[in-house]
């Protein structure tokens, strides 16, 4: 149903690197983490909902903005 290009599917050489797990969490509500960033030299990370929340303020001060929320775009159904 979605529209998703099937360029991707050796997920081994994607141009985006999924480096974020289960074990990692968003400091906000604990929820799955899918969008980090590097703030001060340190890694702020937040689930797809606090990553949009929070993206405008913090694309302005972060050195590094990784968002793997597309994930959950194929991972739904
Ligand atoms: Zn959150």
């Amino acid at each position: 149903m979605t529209q998703l290009t099937s360029e991707r599917d050796t997920t081994t050489d994607g141009a985006v690197e999924f480096r974020l797990t289960a074990a990692d969490r968003c400091d906000s509500c604990g929820a799955q983490a899918y969008i980090s960033a590097q703030v001060n030299g340190s890694e702020l990370l937040f689930c797809a909902h606090h990553g949009r929340k929070y993206e405008e303020k913090l694309r302005s001060i972060a050195t590094e903005w990784h968002d793997e929320s597309s994930r959950l775009l194929e991972a739904t159904n």
